[in-house]
Parts: structure tokens; C-alpha cells; sequence
């Protein structure tokens, strides 16, 4: 048997995500994680999270903080990473300065890679825009004799490292998700700098030495890096590593086909400002999910469980994915409608005013919530639907009291009511209903002029939830406060 020699001798999946924090969770990347947790759980595989973040600049403790947070909030928990007691920190690349140092070091001494003098002036003209628009290195580096490298270390230069690039060359692929790609090297843009003269490593190569490092088996990320990958591809050849699989995943636009940016889109591209909002996370999950991806038998409603069990990174679309709200609310509304109304309830009180909670007990509260939870798209809008709960009395607005509570029948009812207070079940809907049907029987007085009334009284509106549930759920004390309110109202009218 010949040994297994080189990455990953055991053959598990390891897949990452690597996103920099120089910006909050975007979509476009919780999809990327997404499918890359799919796939590692699929195939029984380990999912990674590393931050990017070299970038000293733009990179911000509250970015790292918002990634973590929108990526356990959607349930994309990894599998390894520092323990810090409770789940993993990602692996940071801050941590690697001197590991990514000493490879570029072994890349300079085997001639693949070379230090490069040129200041950032020369590089500017150097560059300039070429026919294609791309501006490009002139490889001249390659070329300086031994006296023009002792001028430049006179002078104090600090040098770059520079890989080099071959042309003509073609570098393919074959993508799991996009099939068979070719990029040819000269359009790579010549030698690339892979450590700035700061020292600090350039993405294309800390990427592949942590892919390598990590025995990552598939690179599956978005497709503005198929470029990249044909230079990193060649970086993994100079340093004699398997290079793993990759797969672009398609990128993400909006409803007219222009792409989703923080700039163009704001915070509507931020996972976090769903969570704000009262989305739940099982329905971004499931929309992000079946964006791409459409499982084998057609289905459009999955938990991110189920898909764990399907996922197949083959049936990816090659299309641009289209980010359309109104379909992420309609996923909402399933779940805020199927999810447990006891995950519901705990969840809605995040959006009702905190000094108010303390009205209804958590049976009452589950009551409330389930009868209105048919009419939400996120559960930013529980509190408008169920504010008239709170509080002894309301406002009925003007109009309602003008064409309801202006009646003969109204008043009669309302009255007739509020002496059968001391005879409500309360706590029991059905109870309650049955006696607002038999105040109707004995006033003769039925539909719209029975019920309407006693909504205008009870929640200032004409529609609702149940009557008898109001009813039951408001309980002897706001009910009666209520009903007087509103006699009061229609003694005067
Ligand atoms: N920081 C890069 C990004 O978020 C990582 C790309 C990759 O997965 O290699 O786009």
C-alpha cells in the first residue's frame, strides 16, 4: 500500500470562513458560511472560523464582535478554534505575523519569490492603466543588478516581497460549483506582492498558508475571488502543498441586479440589523439557503438540520443570486406562524415596551402573542398589535367612536356588558365568547352591532383577535375600566 503522504491523511472535510472584520456580518458572507457549515456537516466534516485580520486600519474589535455574534445568532457554530471556556474564538491571522514571514523567507531563498525596492512613487508609474484596464507590476524587480540592491539598501529601502508570476501560462481548475475554469497568468496582473515592506502578509498568500496550515479540503467562497484562486493556486505549486477544492459560490444582488454593498444597500446587508428587527434567524437560514441551492426534491421550507443532511454543493446555481426582501418576509412570517409559540413569546419580549411585561403572566403573555402572530412579518411589529393590552384604558380613536360607538344599540350593549362582568370566566376564551352571544340573544342585537362595540371598547379597533380571548386575556379589571371609558364616551356622543 503506498502511504498517504501530504494534506490531510486522515481525508476529513475541513472548511473555513474567512471574513475580515472591517465591516458587520453581510449577507453575502452569512450565505458563504452557510454553505460552507452545510458542507462540512454533510459530509461529517469540521467547519472553521478565521478572521482576516491583518488589516490594521479598518479592522475593529466591534466588527469581530458582530461577526461572532450574527454567525452563532444564525446557529453556524464552529468547530474548532482557542478555547476560551463556552464555544471557540475563530483563529486570527494577527497571530501568524512571523509564520507567514518565514515562508515567504523560504519562497526568497528558493528564487520563487524575490524582495522588491521599488517606493510607492515608482510603483505609480510603473502601473499606469493598461489597454484592459488593469494596471499591472513591469516584473522589474526580477531584473536590478547587484549594485542597483546595495543603492537601495543605502537609501534605506524597505523591500516588499514579491512572487513571481510565470507567463504565458494557464492555470485551470476544475470548480465545484462553476466547472472547468481557466485564467490565463498574464492577466494576473505580474509578480505579486506577497508581504508589503511593513512585514505584514498580503491576503492571496496568508490565505494559502492558513488553507494549508489548516488542512482545509475545500475553499468554497464567493466569486470575486476567481482570480485569487489562480494565484493562490500558484503559491500552493511553489510550496509543494495539494491544493484544495475550490468553489465559487455566485454573488448576491439586489431585486434590479446590482450587487449588494454596504455603500449602495446600507444596513439592509448587515445580519444584524435582521436580528433587530424581529427576523428569525431559522428564516434567514432557510432563505439564505435555498438563494443558490435547491435540494434534490424540490423543497423550499427546511431547518438548517435538514439541510445539513442534503446539502449538495454540486447543485449550486451558477446564476447571481437575487436578495429580495419580500421573499425573506414571506419566509419570516412561516416562522414566526410555525416556530413554538413558546419560542415566539420569549422572543417577542424583546419588542414590547420592558415596563409593561410585568401586566400579564407568561401563560397570558403566550395568549396575547399567539393572537395576533397570524398578522406579523417580523416581530418588530408585535408592539403595535398588541399595545392595546396594556394599560386599564385606551384611546379609541375618533373616527372608531363616530361610527361605533354612536348608537343606540351600541350603548346598550356596552352596558349590558359591563354588568356581566361580575359573571365572565375569565381565563376561559370560549366562556367569555359564550356570554358577549348571549348578551346578543337577549338584545337581539347581533354582527357588527354586537361586536363592534365591544372591540371599539376593548382594543379601539373594529378587527382583531377572538373577542372572547380579548376578553379573557384583558381579565375582570381593564375590561370593566374599559367598558365605562367607552359608555362615557357614548354618553357624550
Ligand atoms: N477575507 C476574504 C473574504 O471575506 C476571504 C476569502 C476566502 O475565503 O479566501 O472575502
Amino acid at each position: 500500500m503506498p502511504v498517504h503522504l501530504g494534506q490531510n491523511v486522515t481525508n476529513e472535510v475541513r472548511v473555513r470562513i474567512a471574513p475580515s472584520p472591517t465591516g458587520t456580518l453581510h449577507v453575502g458572507t452569512a450565505r458563504t458560511a452557510l454553505y460552507n457549515y452545510l458542507y462540512a456537516k454533510r459530509h461529517h466534516g469540521k467547519f472553521i472560523f478565521r478572521l482576516e485580520d491583518t488589516d490594521e486600519v479598518r479592522s475593529k474589535d466591534e466588527h469581530t464582535a458582530d461577526l461572532i455574534e450574527g454567525l452563532h445568532w444564525l446557529g453556524l457554530t464552529w468547530d474548532e478554534g482557542p478555547d476560551i471556556g463556552g464555544p471557540f474564538a475563530p483563529y486570527k491571522q494577527t497571530e501568524k505575523v512571523a509564520h507567514y514571514r518565514e515562508i515567504a523567507d523560504s519562497l526568497v531563498a528558493s528564487g520563487k519569490a524575490y524582495l522588491a525596492y521599488e517606493t510607492v512613487e515608482e510603483l505609480a508609474e510603473i502601473k499606469g492603466d493598461t489597454a484592459d484596464g488593469h494596471s499591472r507590476y513591469d516584473n522589474r524587480g526580477r531584473n536590478y543588478t547587484a549594485e542597483q540592491l546595495e543603492k537601495f539598501r543605502a537609501e534605506n529601502r524597505l523591500p516588499s516581497i514579491r512572487f513571481r508570476i510565470d507567463e504565458p501560462r494557464t492555470v485551470t481548475w476544475n470548480d465545484a460549483i462553476k466547472g472547468p475554469i481557466s485564467i490565463d497568468t498574464s492577466t494576473l496582473g505580474g509578480d505579486m506582492v506577497i508581504v508589503k515592506s511593513n512585514g505584514v502578509a498580503i491576503y492571496n498568500f496568508a490565505v494559502v498558508v492558513d488553507d494549508v496550515d489548516m488542512e482545509i479540503t475545500q475553499v468554497i467562497r464567493g466569486e470575486d475571488h476567481v482570480n485569487n484562486t489562480a494565484k493562490q493556486i500558484l503559491i500552493y505549486e511553489a510550496l509543494g502543498h495539494t491544493v484544495p477544492e475550490f468553489g465559487h459560490v455566485p454573488l448576491m444582488n439586489d431585486i434590479e441586479h446590482k450587487k449588494l454593498s454596504k455603500r449602495r444597500h446600507g444596513e439592509s446587508v448587515h445580519v444584524g440589523s435582521y436580528k433587530n428587527k424581529g427576523y428569525m434567524p431559522e428564516a434567514i437560514v432557510n432563505y439564505l439557503a435555498q438563494m443558490s441551492w435547491t435540494p434534490a426534491d424540490d423543497r423550499e421550507i427546511f431547518s438548517l438540520a435538514e439541510a445539513s443532511e442534503i446539502f449538495d454543493l454540486g447543485k449550486i446555481s451558477k446564476s447571481p443570486a437575487v436578495f429580495d426582501t419580500q421573499k425573506l418576509d414571506w419566509f419570516n412570517g412561516h416562522y414566526i406562524r410555525s416556530l413554538p409559540l413558546d419560542v415566539i413569546t420569549e422572543r417577542s419580549k424583546a419588542f414590547i415596551d420592558a415596563s409593561k411585561l410585568h401586566e400579564y403572566s407568561d401563560t397570558q403573555l403566550k395568549e396575547l402573542i399567539g393572537s395576533v402572530r397570524e398578522n406579523l412579518t417580523k416581530l418588530s411589529d408585535v408592539s403595535e398589535h398588541v399595545d392595546f393590552y396594556f394599560g386599564d384604558t385606551l384611546t379609541i380613536p375618533e373616527d372608531i367612536q363616530a361610527s361605533v360607538l354612536n348608537s343606540d344599540s351600541a350603548k346598550q350593549v356596552l352596558n349590558k356588558a359591563l354588568h356581566s362582568v361580575g359573571t365572565m370566566p375569565w381565563g376561559d376564551n370560549k366562556g367569555c365568547k359564550a356570554i358577549v352571544d348571549s348578551i346578543g340573544k337577549e338584545l337581539k342585537i347581533k354582527g357588527k352591532d354586537l361586536y363592534w362595540p365591544l372591540r371599539a371598547a376593548l382594543s379601539g379597533k373594529t378587527h382583531g383577535p377572538d373577542l372572547g380571548l380579548m376578553l379573557s386575556v384583558l381579565g375582570e379589571k381593564r375590561v370593566k375600566a374599559r367598558l365605562e371609558s367607552a359608555l362615557g364616551l357614548c354618553r357624550s356622543c
